[in-house]
This record gives structure tokens, C-alpha cells and sequence, in this order.
């Protein structure tokens, strides 16, 4: 189970992973918590929306199944409202009755529910600081971790289904440091032009403690399929921008992986580890 705040999370944080699994016969459900419904139009190609945020949340649902069949998982929404990200100086507050201003029992009891129903081994969520500065992300680890947490303990959630305890919880971390690094470096030494200079620039600036990798998933058979996904929310991703900005052969050649923390286990595991399943089915299966 992929826990993600937004449509669109899904494609752009361990995509090709899930598709690789699902090509192999594990049954992936991603889990959106919010409709994203306050994101802008983030693609320049993109034509206007007329009708506000319920024509966002119309047209991100249609994309979001798009992007769930390119990856070939299910897909279930948790159904709360976008936070929005807030910008300005001074920041200002967050709307009324959006996910992140959600009491945390209020806002992981659906996801709760949902781990209970359709008893997941591992679960992928963001680390602490959401990965990202945006409150939907910062609120989607706590509501993971909650559910992780109590899913298994019969007297929580009593009435959100039977007790069911997943055995390993990562944190997404395909945007690491060492991976824009080493893209960075591979796109220089090929006298290509490097969309991360700016981006390693600040992060280091912002000084973001770099997170742990444990796990490394090779994928890059998966990249096709993770790339079809992004393409399916056109509003939210340029064709030609960031995200496609590295030559693919160049991508498979340097980092064939998407990287994960371990957070949690239930079960022995040896890091690091190349499998988001050791420990759990058995080695080669
Ligand atoms: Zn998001």
C-alpha cells in the first residue's frame, strides 16, 4: 500500500516500483489521501479550467485513473480536502475543514479503515517532513504512521474493521541527494544540460538533513510505465519540463533504482536491502 497526498504523488514517488510489482503479481493499492482540488495548473501546455476546484477535482480524478491503470494498481481515495500550499510572507492560514487542519484521528481513521480491508505487508509513505514543505505531505506521514501504528490494535478505530498489523513501513526518497548528485554528474560528463544544479543548490542552502537510504529498488524496466502515469496528469506535469528533462538512457545508466528508508519493521531484515518485501516472503520468490 502507497500512501500519497495528492494525485499525481504516486507517479513521481516510487512509481516505477509499484509497477514493477504489480508486474510481478503483488497486489498494489495506492492510497490518495486528498483530491488535490486547490492545485494549480502546474503545466504551461495545459489550457485554462473554468469552474474552480470542483472542475479540478473532476478532471484529477479522471487523471488519476489513468495514471493508476499505466502503473497497473488499484487506487482508492480517502476523500479530503486539499490543504492547498500557502504562500505569501506571512504565510496565511489553511482553509477551513482541509486534510491537514483534520484532528489526527479524524484524519487517519479512513486510512485506518482502509489498511484494515485490504491488509497490506508494506506500507510507503513520506518521512517527517513530508519530503516536500507542503502541509498535505507533512500530514499524510502522520496519518500513516498512525495507522501503521494502531491498524493492528483491536481496542483503536473500533469500528473501522477487524485488526490488521502491516509488517514494514519505508519513506519514499527518490529525490535524494545522492541520486540528483550523481544525475547531475552523469548529465555534465555527458555535455548534456542539468536541470538539478539549482535544485542540490537549495537543498544544500536550506541545509535539509539528508535522509538514510536502506533499500533500493531496481526498476528501470519500470520507467516507461512511471512515465506514462506522469504524462496522465497533464495538469499538473509538463510533457517537457522537470521531470523529463533527464535523457532516459542516461537515467537507466546512473540510477536504475528508486530509494527508500526503512522506518519500521516487525519482521528480521539485512540492510541494505534490495527487496521492499525481505524478511518477508521468501528469498527468490
Ligand atoms: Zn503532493
Amino acid at each position: 500500500m502507497a500512501v500519497h497526498a495528492h494525485p499525481d504523488d504516486e507517479s513521481s514517488k516510487g512509481a516505477a516500483t509499484m509497477a514493477r510489482y504489480a508486474a510481478e503479481g503483488v497486489d498494489v493499492l495506492v492510497v490518495t489521501c486528498t483530491g488535490g482540488e486547490r492545485g494549480d495548473v502546474l503545466n504551461p501546455h495545459y489550457p485554462p479550467i473554468e469552474g474552480g476546484a470542483e472542475a479540478m477535482r473532476e478532471i484529477r480524478r479522471a487523471e488519476m485513473a489513468t495514471a493508476a491503470k499505466a502503473l497497473g494498481v488499484r487506487h482508492q481515495w480517502l476523500g479530503f480536502v486539499d490543504s492547498g500550499l500557502p504562500e505569501g510572507d506571512p504565510v496565511p492560514p489553511l482553509p477551513e475543514g482541509c486534510f491537514a487542519l483534520a484532528p489526527l484521528e479524524v484524519a487517519s481513521a479512513p486510512l485506518v479503515e482502509a489498511v484494515r480491508a485490504f491488509r497490506p505487508h508494506v506500507v510507503t509513505t513520506y518521512d517527517p517532513s513530508g519530503g516536500y514543505p507542503h502541509p498535505d505531505h507533512v500530514m499524510c506521514h502522520r496519518v500513516s504512521v498512525e495507522a501503521f501504528e494502531t491498524a493492528g490494535d483491536p481496542e483503536r478505530y473500533r469500528d473501522r474493521g477487524e485488526p490488521w498489523q502491516p509488517l514494514k513501513l519505508y519513506y519514499n526518497h527518490g529525490f535524494s541527494m545522492a541520486r540528483m548528485r550523481a544525475m547531475h554528474e552523469a548529465l555534465a560528463a555527458a555535455g548534456r544540460e542539468s536541470p538539478f544544479g539549482d535544485w542540490i543548490e537549495s537543498r544544500e542552502a536550506r541545509e535539509i538533513p539528508e535522509r538514510t537510504v536502506t533499500t533500493q529498488i531496481e526498476c528501470a524496466e519500470h520507467f516507461p510505465a512511471r512515465d506514462d502515469a506522469l504524462r496522465a496528469h497533464a495538469t499538473q506535469i509538463d510533457p517537457h519540463g522537470f521531470f523529463f528533462a533527464i535523457p532516459r538512457d542516461v537515467e537507466a545508466a546512473t540510477w536504475p533504482y528508486e530509494d527508500y528508508e526503512l522506518a519500521v519493521s516487525h519482521v528480521p531484515t539485512t540492510l541494505p536491502e534490495d527487496d521492499l518485501f525481505a524478511g518477508i516472503r521468501p528469498e527468490g520468490a
